[in-house]
């Protein structure tokens, strides 16, 4: 019986089909890594293996898929985040890199071990909420999305990791949050402006607009959320906010005139300023 491609070959072949992508190699070892249920480790331990032919067939597919611009978290269905494994589907946007520095100063500001009531806006895969359940187990994590698709993705990996305190509401923003207070408000909504060229481009042309475009200039999300998230914190609450690195100065400006203090902006990994905190002054009850 005559074996079929190795392991090495298909790698190769893989790479080759994906040149003039942005990571050729990393993508194919990532997919048949994916398609062989192996880590990519074993990949080159195995390199002179042939895989059973589905799992071949799987990954040639997945390669031309690829090769049409699917993101590699939306073929593989899941994407690591704050390590944890969540996963996406084309309803929910891919968990990015920079949304953990949003989780990181969102954690500085959640006590441990004492109850804290946390609101996740928007909340997708549930990437941001998880982290912070996950790393708080005392506090009470909610998290709206008005997606139930992407609810639903979200409620699967609260359940597969076991993350207990953390609620799903299906709803746009605070629709289902009304009359409720917070201690700390987070949100990685919409930003991206309608013109903005990245939208034609890589992964972003694949992930749903509702998730990437916040309105005309891109800042009408984060203006509503702004504005409505003061009277759902607690007096001395904080809201937590990721938003485009050129949009820091007009979200400062935002949270300033809706009469939040303590305002301060974080860069990301790549230097640009990407994520900013407001507090509700104690004493405006
Ligand atoms: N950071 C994302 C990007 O520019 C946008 C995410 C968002 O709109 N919340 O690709």
């Amino acid at each position: 019986m005559k074996a079929g491609p190795t392991i090495g070959s298909l790698l190769r072949r893989g790479e080759s089909a994906l040149k003039g992508g942005d990571s050729p190699r990393l993508d194919a070892e990532l997919l048949l890594a994916g398609a062989r249920r192996c880590s990519r480790a074993a990949l080159f331990s195995d390199r002179d293996e042939a895989p059973a032919p589905e799992v071949a067939d799987l990954f040639l597919r997945w390669i031309a898929e690829r090769a049409r611009g699917l993101p590699v978290a939306y073929l593989l269905g899941r994407r690591e985040f704050w390590s944890l494994r969540l996963e996406v589907t084309p309803a929910t946007l891919i968990p990015r890199p920079e949304t953990e520095l949003l989780v990181e100063r969102a954690l500085e500001l959640v006590p441990e071990g004492v109850s804290f009531r946390v609101a996740d806006l928007g909340t997708g895969s549930g990437a941001i909420a998880l982290a912070i359940a996950s790393e708080r187990p005392s506090a009470t994590v909610v998290a709206t999305d008005r997606c139930e698709a992407a609810l639903a993705v979200a409620s699967r990996n609260a359940a597969r990791l076991g993350i207990r305190n953390v609620t799903f509401r299906t709803g746009s923003w605070f629709g289902p949050l009304a009359g409720e207070t917070f201690d700390l408000i987070v949100s990685n909504p919409p930003y991206v402006e309608p013109g903005d060229p990245h939208l034609r481009e890589g992964d972003l042309r694949f992930e749903p607009i509702s998730a990437l475009v916040g309105g005309p200039e891109g800042l009408e999300a984060i203006r509503e959320i702004a504005r409505d998230t003061y009277r759902h914190l607690s007096p001395g609450g904080f809201l937590a906010l990721e938003h485009g690195v050129e949009q820091a100065s007009a979200v400062r400006q935002l949270m300033i005139v809706t009469g939040y203090r303590a305002i301060l902006t974080y860069r990301d990994l790549a230097g640009g300023e990407r994520v900013t905190l407001g507090q509700r002054p104690r004493g405006d009850v």
